[in-house]
């Protein structure tokens, strides 16, 4: 099913939760919602649900304007971050509970209903345990109950919201990868959202950044974390330091001296760069400064280093930047580093 929304605006007592928010979702599409906290994630996948209606906008399900349909004629399927199986009910009472709630009418007999939660149980590999109970249940098998419990009604779109939020790290990762199989067995067209931007990256066939009610780029994980479009985006997926710098003729000046790296058009602005972007040179024309610290992460080591500000503030703070640096042969600390960006992108201001 595709979803397309169309110019949505939300507010809450005059405040935009969403502004002027637009997104094709292609058909069977993994679409992830990522961004901080209070950017309107969770906003905007309720208005996909019609749990709430926007202010302003549409939201079409196919061809049809589904904007101001309730919930139960959307026909969607959702798990949420805590999402509270029923306690008193067994895991197949839990994931047939929404085939047996239905009116009459469209009520699927007693077998079939038997029938389909077994189906469901075997698709999230849980047959067996059909007459469990929840608090039998470890906490990343009871979302793949809730994830098959969203499923029953053969929703037209899945929507998750940080539906792994509650659980370790470990149970999280093995989660993420399992969703990302199960999607593609199954097809059907899903909306995850996420403030954990590795898990957007891994999972998603499309990343969707949102900050502050907008949406500020959507692209796949490596156009967001390769060709991020905006600060913000540089600044919120993986990690980045930035320099005001200068460009004229050709060249980039920090604080007035060429630094290496080339620029198009005369202008000022911020240079920002990944620290596994960067080399170490004993070149001139380069960045340096002072080893302040330096810390291993998993497969690497992060130098932090302090430029000096002589032209800065009144304090002169020094500009505090991030380098990857060769991980069994770390630069020593209180040395000088020079280094040289080789892939950056700078903001105009
Ligand atoms: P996210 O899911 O990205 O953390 P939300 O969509 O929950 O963000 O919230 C976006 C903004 O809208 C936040 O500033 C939040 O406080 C506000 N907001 C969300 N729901 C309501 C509501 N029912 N009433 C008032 N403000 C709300
Ligand atoms: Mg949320």
């Amino acid at each position: 099913m595709e979803v397309s929304i169309n110019n949505i605006r939300k507010e809450f007592d005059r405040f935009a939760a969403l502004n002027d928010v637009s997104l094709k979702i292609a058909s069977g599409e993994l679409i992830a919602l990522l961004g901080p906290s209070g950017s309107g994630k969770t906003t905007l996948l309720r208005l996909i649900a019609g749990l709430d209606f926007p202010t302003e906008g549409q939201i079409f399900f196919g061809a049809e304007d589904a904007s101001h349909h309730s919930v139960q004629d959307r026909n969607v399927g959702f798990v949420f971050q805590h999402y509270a199986l029923f306690r008193h009910m067994t895991v197949a009472e839990n994931i047939g509970f929404g085939l047996k709630v239905r009116p009459s009418a469209s009520r699927p007999s007693k077998t079939e209903i038997r029938k389909r939660v077994s189906d469901l149980l075997d698709m999230v590999q849980l047959s067996g345990l059909e007459k469990r109970y929840p608090n039998q249940l470890s906490g990343g098998q009871r979302q793949r109950v809730a994830l098959a419990r969203a499923m029953a009604i053969e929703p037209r779109i899945l929507l998750l919201d940080e539906p792994f939020g509650a659980l370790d790290a470990k149970v999280r990762k093995e989660l993420r990868r399992w969703l990302r199989e199960f999607h593609d067995r199954t097809g059907h067209t899903t909306v995850f959202v996420t403030h954990d931007q590795e898990e957007a990256l891994e999972l998603a066939d499309r990343v969707v950044v949102m900050s502050q009610g907008k949406i500020e780029q959507v692209g796949s994980a490596d156009d967001v974390y390769d060709r991020p479009g905006s600060p913000f985006v540089f600044s919120f997926i993986g990690e980045s330091s930035h320099l005001p710098v200068e460009v004229k003729d050709g060249t980039v000046l920090f604080q007035g001296e060429p630094i290496g790296v080339s620029g198009e058009a005369n202008s000022s602005g911020d240079l920002y760069f990944r620290p596994e972007d960067v080399e170490l040179t004993q070149e001139r024309d380069a960045l340096f400064g002072k080893v302040t610290a330096s810390r291993r992460l998993a497969g690497t080591r992060i130098a932090e280093i302090d430029i000096s500000n002589p032209g800065g503030s009144n304090d002169h703070q020094p500009f505090h930047v991030e380098i990857e640096v060769p991980l069994h042969a770390p630069i020593e600390l209180g040395s000088e580093a020079r280094f040289r960006p080789t892939r950056w992108k700078i903001f105009g201001r």
